[in-house]
């Protein structure tokens, strides 16, 4: 008898225990669970990279619902009007280009021997191809121009960019900048607005053997945040201020953008931001005149 009522003692005690003991578990699962609850309930700001908000396993990435799902434009073969192979006529004309206006200008070897490799003449339609190794900027179409050498070679220069870095450009153009990016790190991204440029510059990139460079055909406005955060930003059309969306996407851990600021038509003034975590310090350059930002 005694026997019995000790083992059902027993009994209740061990299940006493036990639910303690799943109470406890319980608990102790709930609190570790806590941060992922909320942070899938908060809402998550498109441009914010992925970076800066608390990386949960499991949880799907937001996607953000404006991109524009229009292509570039590729053109057809009549339409296309760029002459693709390089000589040594154009070689000499480069080479004296780069002599004459970059080195000045520029001390950076990765960026010196980026515009000796860089065949720019073949960036530009071919009724200008004997001005392509002039210091000065041409009409590339749709009131377009493709930027002065020698201010590419010192915003590229101002970028400090190493090998391997991941760099982002707003405003592809003709593809020429793109492409001297490519000669200093294999990670290039950039955006063009215009389809009929975003096909063009694509076809040019593809031929001359810069098929990685990542292009887009979208409003640059909103940064390429898929790919955030980017070490660099290169920006070469001028917004009237800076958009908060590139800012978030740039590295905090030492992001660097160059871009120019100010009223379209005029002069606008170059910057160069850089991002050491939540610091963000700007630093006036020199006036430059660039084409004016668009938005869609
Ligand atoms: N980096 C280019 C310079 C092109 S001029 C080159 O090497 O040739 C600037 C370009 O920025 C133009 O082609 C223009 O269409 C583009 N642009 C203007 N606003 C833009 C935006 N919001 N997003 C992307 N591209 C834009």
């Amino acid at each position: 008898m005694k026997n019995r009522r000790r083992e059902r003692l027993g009994w209740v005690v061990g299940l006493v225990v036990l639910t303690v003991i799943v109470a406890l578990v319980r608990a102790c699962g709930q609190r570790g669970r806590g941060p992922v609850e909320e942070w899938v309930e908060t809402p998550v700001q498109t441009f914010v990279t992925p970076s800066l908000v608390t990386q949960a396993p499991g949880v799907p990435t937001p996607t953000p619902t404006f991109r524009p799902t229009e292509q570039a434009a590729t053109p057809a073969d009549e339409d296309f009007d760029r002459s693709l192979t390089d000589s040594e006529e154009m070689r000499a004309r480069r080479d004296a280009l780069v002599r004459r206006q970059v080195m000045p200008m520029v001390s950076d070897e990765r960026v010196i021997a980026a515009m000796q490799a860089v065949p720019r003449h073949c960036f530009v339609p071919t009724s200008y191809l004997d001005q392509a190794y002039n210091d000065h900027p041409l009409p590339i179409g749709y009131g377009q121009t493709i930027s002065q050498p020698s201010l590419v070679a010192m915003m590229t220069e101002m970028l400090d960019l190493q090998a391997g870095e991941r760099v982002l450009e707003i405003g592809t153009g003709s593809g020429y900048q793109a492409a001297i990016l490519r000669e200093i790190t294999d990670q290039v991204y950039t955006i063009e607005i215009i389809p009929q440029l975003a096909g063009t510059a694509r076809r040019i990139l593809d031929t001359l053997g810069y098929g990685d460079i990542h292009t887009l055909r979208g409003d640059g406005y909103y940064g390429w945040w898929e790919y955030a955060p980017f070490d660099a930003i290169i920006v070469t059309a001028a917004p009237d201020h800076v958009p908060a969306p590139l800012v978030a996407q740039l590295s905090p851990n030492g992001g660097r953008m160059v871009i120019p600021v100010g009223p379209p038509g005029g002069y606008q003034s170059l910057w160069l931001i850089e991002r050491h975590g939540e610091d963000v310090t700007m630093q006036r350059l020199f006036s430059v005149m660039f084409v004016p930002f668009t938005r869609e």
